[in-house]
């Protein structure tokens, strides 16, 4: 104590590093390597090398030190006008900027990668969303807006909006909102209150918005229900809105408030009151909930590409700081118990990953007419089977990657906090978790589905020759015929219902573990590396089959 120096020796803890995002991903270049044509390969790369450097660099830091800029309503200017101006942060600011250098949105319209847009483009998302608080956010929206109005045949919304969402000259970009969610539900969308009149030949909106996140985008896609049209789902039309006039004034719509969430805390999502918002009518004036589906099917695509890319991130700060943290005379990273808990969460990173990235390859497939029909039914049927698993996996994995910092990763200048308020909406928006199991259980494609799902599982496991892939392989196979068999034992509708969670989360386990094995067994001819072996004998031993028989009687009685 009689030394002045004193505080100088006492030990300060070396914060985790990221190194490029792009080069540091054996399991994204590997994948990337297996699948693309090496020429793509080689116009794609030097693109994804850029944004991995500043993804784990630049654009890491410049988030770490915006982390207490939130967005800004401000409703009044100076004068009393009511101007309802949204203020975003400067990491926002920044991220526009990338997306249109990048193509973010570009990139899947371009033709010059024909079916590998997609690929091409989801990479690169998959590097840039971690660093992007959540901008990603409007740019999922922006593509589905995008994908739903070229896909909606109306050739004068095509020609006047998608140049501008699809742009890659920053004065010309505009995102797109999505208004679906009202205070009467954002699952139940049928009893949606909005109403759409005809006045003098346009149609106004009449209604609240509850949920419209990034309100701070340019146009937006909504539901309302044209005056006279019945109840439900039915009964509701899609339509375009421009959310501004060309002076800057709202078109007949009020910013109520902005929401204080959980996490996004840098998405600005508003509650909107529209009071004659003028609109255009996209297609027919009914079934605006299957004109929208395209945006669902995107929007579904980069919630999963997002989900992966958490948990990718939550493990490259979590094995840095392993390898830095020393406790009982050594890094965490040599203590068996701690390698051991982040190998399971690599193990589901894997996992989801080749799903995700499954989804992906099948979306540009199929806007590129290049997809047969047993493609299409898996298409359909791992649209919600990916996003409800990967959500899942990204909370639980980015959860066990806090916990891994021990007190650091509980403290908000850490910048680790909000990784884990962040991943616990991927969840809840685009379909919660019970909701997109029921859509996939209720369809009337899904025995179609469910074959195809089957033929590309078996398709993995058929060319293995390292008997313990094999046997993870037989493992997969034996989770998705028992979730089929569940499926076909003729239990009444109830029952059906309370199972079908754990029925898509079988069927996804399944396919993921199936995946798994086919990647390593590609890995280890290509190359010899193991990594993927790991993988997948790893999942193998995490619950992969999740059925058990239901008893609602008894789940009524404990709820009692
Ligand atoms: C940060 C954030 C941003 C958002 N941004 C937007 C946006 O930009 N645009 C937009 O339109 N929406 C947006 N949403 C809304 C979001 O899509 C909805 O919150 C979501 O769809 C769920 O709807 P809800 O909140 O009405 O919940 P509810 O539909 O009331 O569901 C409540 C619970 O009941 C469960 N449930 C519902 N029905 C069933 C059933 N039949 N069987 C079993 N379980 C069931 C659900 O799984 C959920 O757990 C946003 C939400 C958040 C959190």
């Amino acid at each position: 104590m009689n030394d002045p120096n004193w505080q100088q020796s006492l030990f300060t803890q070396a914060a985790p590093e990221l190194g490029n995002q792009y080069r540091d991903d054996p399991l994204l270049s590997g994948w990337l390597r297996r699948t693309l044509p090496p020429d793509v390969l080689r116009s794609v790369e030097p693109e994804l090398e850029e944004l991995g450097g500043l993804a784990g660099g630049e654009l890491y830091h410049l988030q770490l030190a915006d982390r207490l800029n939130e967005p800004r309503l401000l409703q009044w200017d100076a004068w009393g006008n009511r101007t309802d101006t949204i203020e975003v942060s400067p990491l926002w600011r920044e991220a526009e900027r990338l997306t249109v250098r990048h193509g973010l949105i570009a990139t899947a319209y371009e033709e010059a990668l024909g079916r590998y847009a997609r690929i091409a483009q989801f990479a690169k998302v998959y590097l840039f969303h971690p660093s992007s608080d959540v901008y990603t956010c409007p740019l999922a929206m922006t593509d589905g807006a995008a994908r739903t109005l070229l896909e909606s045949g109306n050739p004068a919304l095509i020609e006047r909006a998608l140049p501008h969402l699809t742009a890659r000259d920053p004065a010309a970009f505009w995102t797109s909102g999505q208004w679906m969610t009202e205070t009467t539900g954002g699952s139940d969308v049928g009893r949606s209150q909005t109403r759409a009149v005809l006045q003098d030949g346009a149609w106004r909106l009449y209604g609240r918005k509850w949920f419209t996140s990034a309100v701070s985008s340019q146009v937006a896609l909504t539901l309302a229900r044209p005056e006279g049209n019945p109840p439900g789902g039915k009964g509701l039309a899609m339509f375009f809105v421009e959310v501004r006039d060309a002076a800057g004034r709202l078109n007949g719509l009020r910013v109520d408030r902005l929401k204080d969430k959980l996490g996004t805390r840098k998405v600005p999502t508003a509650e909107l009151m529209l009071e004659g918002t003028r609109a255009e009518l996209v297609g027919e004036p009914l079934h605006g909930t299957r004109a929208i589906e395209p945006m669902l099917v995107v929007t579904r695509t980069w919630n999963s590409v997002c989900a992966c890319a958490f948990m990718r991130r939550g493990l490259a700060l979590a094995r840095s700081y392993a390898a830095r943290r020393e406790a009982f005379g050594q890094p965490l990273a040599q203590q068996p118990l701690h390698a051991d808990t982040l190998a399971a969460l690599e193990a589901e990173t894997w996992g989801a990953f080749l799903m995700t990235f499954l989804l992906v390859e099948l979306v540009g497939r199929a806007e590129r007419s290049q997809i047969d029909d047993q493609q299409r039914a898996l298409l359909r049927l791992v649209t919600p089977l990916t996003k409800l698993v990967t959500g899942k996996q990204a909370v639980a994995v980015v959860s066990e990657v806090i916990e891994s910092f021990g007190g650091a990763g509980y403290v908000e200048d850490t910048g680790l906090p909000q990784l884990l308020r962040d991943a616990q909406v991927l969840p809840i928006w685009e379909g919660t978790t019970n909701v997109l199991s029921l859509d996939a259980l209720l369809r009337s494609d899904l025995h179609a589905g469910l074959a195809a799902l089957m033929g590309r599982a078996s398709a993995c496991v058929r060319g293995l020759g390292e008997p313990r892939l094999q046997a993870a392989g037989r493992q997969a196979i034996g989770a998705i015929e028992r979730a089929a068999l569940w499926l076909e034992s003729g239990q009444d509708r109830e029952v059906m219902q309370a199972g079908a969670r754990r029925l898509a989360l079988t069927l996804a386990r399944g396919l993921q573990l199936a995946l798994l094995c086919e990647h390593a067994q590609w890995l280890l001819d290509h190359g010899g590396d193991r990594r993927g072996y790991a993988a997948a004998l790893r999942f193998s031993r995490q619950p992969v089959d999740l059925i058990h028989e239901v008893d609602t009687e008894l789940d009524a009685l404990l709820l009692s």
